[in-house]
């Protein structure tokens, strides 16, 4: 079924009655070509991208809970490709070039925004290096655009310009990025992927690797063994837990990462900002609660839950440059699990198992890399023999 706004009003007066579900619910087959385990964004994504890019067509993923149940239904939905290296600027522009043409190319109401993020600068040193930053950005391609405080403060009227710790001193900012809604990205490739054929398994935990002879043959799960030519891990927060079931020990730990979400406001904010001097970042939702972060709980944890110190440093952060939040009440938050590599930099590759490949290490900017993510690990499952 296509969704369209002819068929919106069509079901709207007729009861409702034609929606079917969005994907099938199917039992575990005994073989396929590609076994994807985890349904995040990422998972999601790469079987999405190995059935429409390259034909593949006995594909599963693998997901212990529920579709969006991970760090993709989690995390504070913000997408950019502000960064400065080489290795990472053109990888993040090709996915933020991936979030622009998705909402068309996955048929499935995204609600992408792109309401445009600014960095703020606290110092002139900070100037340089943004500069610099928005200078490499141009180079590759994106966009960047660097603001004067005057700018700012006529744009952004609540910032505590000059009368705060950190003055603000300017802004590096990308208008080209904004905002997705997280789980409807679960929910747009998983019925992407469905409709090409892939299966999706939802409560079905990968429990251990059948690996014989250097080879990964198949995985144990909790509905049984099923067989697979290529296996594609992809567990974010527990990355480390699921390979050291292929004797696997990963350069990379598990952190929590809290969000928060403040009652909903009239419309207050008109994109993204970051703290520069600080960890906190804010955003507002189109229900009208203001989305915002800060640092992660700073010790290993397999918990979606953080404390309280973190809470109270992201609040500081918050009344440091917004003090118009003061008054606002906080209406919920959680935590998400992320798989910190020791250089902030992910992975995507084979692994030294034949027919085992490793994706994770996205810490806690994986969400703007999801299609770029799923593109490339597509690309590189089907491009090696089994
Ligand atoms: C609070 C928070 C805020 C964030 N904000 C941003 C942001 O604004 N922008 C940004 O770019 N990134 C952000 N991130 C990071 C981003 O969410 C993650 O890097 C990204 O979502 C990870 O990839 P994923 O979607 O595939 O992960 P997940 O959704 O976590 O998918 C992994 C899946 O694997 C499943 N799984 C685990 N073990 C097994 C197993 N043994 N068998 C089968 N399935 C298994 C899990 O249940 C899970 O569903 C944030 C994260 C958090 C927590």
């Amino acid at each position: 079924m296509r969704y369209s706004a002819l068929r919106v009003i069509k079901e709207a007066l007729t009861g409702h009655k034609g929606w079917t579900p969005a994907w099938r619910d199917v039992a575990p087959q005994a073989h396929y070509d590609y076994i994807v385990i985890g349904g995040g964004g990422h998972g999601l994504a790469t079987a999405y991208y190995l059935a429409r890019n390259h034909g593949a067509k006995r594909v599963a993923v693998l997901e212990k809970g529920w579709i969006g149940g991970g760090n993709v239904g989690r995390n504070t939905t913000i997408i950019r490709s502000n960064y400065l290296l080489d290795g990472n600027e053109p990888f993040y522009e090709h996915s933020l070039k991936l979030w622009e043409g998705l909402e068309q190319d996955l048929n499935y109401n995204a609600m992408v925004s792109q309401r445009g993020i600014l960095n703020l600068i606290h110092s002139d040193a900070q100037r340089d290096a943004f500069t610099r930053r928005g200078n490499a950005m141009i180079l590759n391609g994106a966009d960047a655009d660097l603001l004067s405080t005057k700018t700012i403060q006529k744009r952004y009227p609540f910032l505590n310009v000059d009368n705060a710790r950190f003055p603000i001193k300017g802004g590096l900012a990308q208008h080209r990025g904004g905002t997705v809604r997280h789980d409807a990205v679960a929910w747009g490739y998983a019925r992407a992927a469905d409709q090409l054929g892939v299966d999706i398994i939802q409560n079905c935990e990968v429990t251990g690797f059948r690996i014989e002879g250097g080879a990964c043959l198949g995985v144990d799960t909790s509905r049984g063994y099923i067989a697979g030519g290529k296996i594609a891990a992809c567990v974010a927060g527990s990355s480390g837990r699921l390979m050291s079931k292929a004797g696997m020990r990963l350069p990379i730990e598990s952190h929590v990462l809290q969000a928060f979400v403040s009652e909903g406001l009239k419309p207050v904010l008109p994109g993204v900002i970051t703290f520069g001097a600080g960890h906190f970042y804010c955003s507002q939702s189109d229900k009208g609660g203001l989305v915002f972060g800060g640092d992660i709980d700073g010790y290993n944890s397999y918990a979606q839950r953080g404390n309280l110190p973190v809470v109270e440093d992201v609040c500081e952060g918050a009344m440091a440059i917004f003090p118009m939040l003061g008054r606002v009440r906080l209406l919920r938050m959680w935590g998400g699990i992320m798989d910190m590599s020791m250089d902030g930099s992910p992975i995507i590759d084979r692994t030294h198992i034949d027919g085992l490949y490793f994706n994770g290490g996205w810490c806690y900017g994986g969400f703007k890399a999801t299609p770029a993510s799923g593109w490339c690990y597509a690309h590189l499952g089907h491009g090696y023999p089994a």
